[in-house]
């Protein structure tokens, strides 16, 4: 009887932390409604930006032509002072075949009170940019002469970050740094839509889904340390190169460049298809972190075999000290809760939300999306990828995952809301997660094995690197299967796609 009671209070506490898990943070209550400028635009004219003419064409075709962004980071930080000062040089390539009159830089830590203070903005021949304007937490840099399609254009900023007093993924706690979103950004450019730009959505105090759509892009970071250097372990989502205690970074290809930073870290590796596997946690949680880390390893060979190559060099598996699951580049962090309840078993948070988090390097890094608009081309997929994870390792469990993660919680509402749902994070998560998840396996069951996961394999490897759409998604999918789909699809969407 005591065991049993026992068992029910374990299996409540779990629930709680699904309903806070996977990629949705919630509560951030702290946020500044409107951005706070700390440089203020001036009337000065600006100089002409120079354009750089295009670099020659290369016989073999690279992904986005060789054209993606290229962020050249650096970064100093005084981690007890929870201070940084930066320097992010920027080259942009007009990849469209239309002229742009403005840059958009998506400045995210203004998003909290006093979080920055930019310094400076200079084009690449070091002449000062003071006309920009501000809108929400994006900084607007219009060109006096527009940005022809093919040329280039250097801007630099040099900015400070006062982090701030909180658990989040921008944000420092007294064991934790955490740096994702940290520098300014250029959100991607679509000819019809104009720069992709979305405002957060926050409904009952709760941030609904993920509000930033990244294009791929290169990044180089440099970190040095104002503190002791050996005092920090630095987990980031590429391998470190570190020479007289200056550490630099070079991921290419990617969404995103996350940092997470603690002078407790306990560290564990792991090596699966040549791909480095570094496991971080708080010494508390060791033995968490050592599982994580064997979850990390099974669930990335798993996704390889269905999804192709992750094409990552490392995967760093963080626990994170607040209450969510979020996915970068080569990086995700995890609710410190999945580490305290994991009790060695598989059914735990921390089994179901690895694979999920994991399967976000497919439906996320490697393949984009329109996260605010389009949400369950990465939720949904990752949702589903968990079931795939208990089909290959644990099949007993899958009928207790369905119970558990998705049925218990009342999937309900169209697969294709977007991030905007009036009904708030529950509705949200209950559509997009669950009832996605349930698509998935009504879709699995109509197509058959065989053309459901060729599907899958060949979206993926068929949209690397870009910003794939429904229309991408149903598109491939017309191209595995005859079924008549239109039941289904009637069903959990409300938009249904014209193609199937
Ligand atoms: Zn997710």
């Amino acid at each position: 009887m005591i065991n049993q009671t026992i068992r029910k209070t374990m299996l409540l506490l779990l629930g709680v932390v699904i309903l806070l898990g996977a990629c949705a943070p919630t509560g951030e209550v702290e946020i500044a409604p409107s951005a706070t400028p700390t440089l203020e635009p001036t009337a000065a004219p600006t100089e002409t930006p120079t354009a750089i003419p295009e670099p020659s064409p290369t016989p073999t075709p690279l992904p986005l032509d060789g054209q993606q962004t290229q962020y050249f980071i650096d970064a100093t930080i005084n981690y007890y002072n929870r201070f940084i000062s930066a320097t992010s040089r920027v080259i942009y390539t007009n990849k469209t075949q239309v002229p742009l009159n403005e840059i958009v830089f998506i400045i995210y830590p203004t998003i909290f009170q006093d979080a920055i203070f930019i310094r400076s903005i200079k084009l690449g021949d070091g002449t000062a940019i003071s006309i920009f304007n501000w809108e929400s937490h994006r900084m607007l840099i219009p060109l006096e002469e527009p940005l022809l399609p093919g040329e280039q254009i250097e801007i630099v900023h040099e900015f400070e970050l006062y982090m701030p007093n909180r658990e989040g993924t921008f944000g420092q706690t007294g064991r934790q740094l955490n740096l994702a979103y940290w520098f300014p950004i250029i959100p991607p450019y679509d000819e019809e839509q104009g720069w992709l730009v979305y405002e957060i959505s926050i409904v009952n105090s709760m941030i609904v889904g993920e509000h930033l759509v990244f294009e791929a892009a290169d990044f180089n970071v440099t970190l040095a340390f104002s503190d002791r250097r050996e005092n920090f372990s630095i987990a980031a989502g590429a391998p470190a190169n570190e020479t007289d205690d200056v550490i630099n970074y070079q991921l290419n290809l990617a969404r995103t460049f996350t940092i997470s930073i603690s002078d407790i870290f306990t560290v564990t590796e792991r090596q699966v298809d040549g791909i480095t596997i570094l496991s971080y946690a708080f010494p508390e949680d060791a033995a968490s972190g050592e599982a994580a880390a064997d979850i990390t390893v099974d669930a990335v060979r798993l996704y390889s075999e269905l999804f192709g190559p992750p094409e990552r060099d490392l995967i760093s598996v963080v626990e994170a000290d607040f209450l969510h699951g979020m996915e970068f580049d080569g990086l995700i962090l995890l609710s410190r809760g999945f580490y305290m309840f994991h009790d060695g078993t598989p059914k735990t948070n921390l089994t179901i939300i690895t694979p999920h988090e994991i399967s976000h390097q497919w439906f996320f890094s490697l393949v984009g999306n329109n996260q605010a608009l389009e949400p369950w081309l990465d939720e949904t997929l990752a949702t589903y990828a968990e079931v795939l994870f208990y089909e290959r390792y644990y099949p007993d469990l899958v009928e207790w995952w369905w119970e558990n993660r998705v049925d218990g919680h009342g999937p309900s509402g169209y697969v294709d809301n977007t991030i905007y749902l009036e009904a708030g994070y529950d509705a949200y998560r209950n559509s997009v997660y669950l009832n996605g998840a349930r698509f998935m396996q009504e879709l699995r069951e109509a197509v058959g094995e065989e053309a459901f996961f060729n599907f899958l394999y060949d979206y993926v490897r068929s949209h690397r690197y870009q910003i794939a759409t429904g229309e991408d998604f149903w598109r491939t999918l017309q191209a595995h299967t005859a079924a008549d789909l239109s039941d289904i699809v009637a069903r959990y969407f409300s938009t249904p796609p014209a193609i199937p």
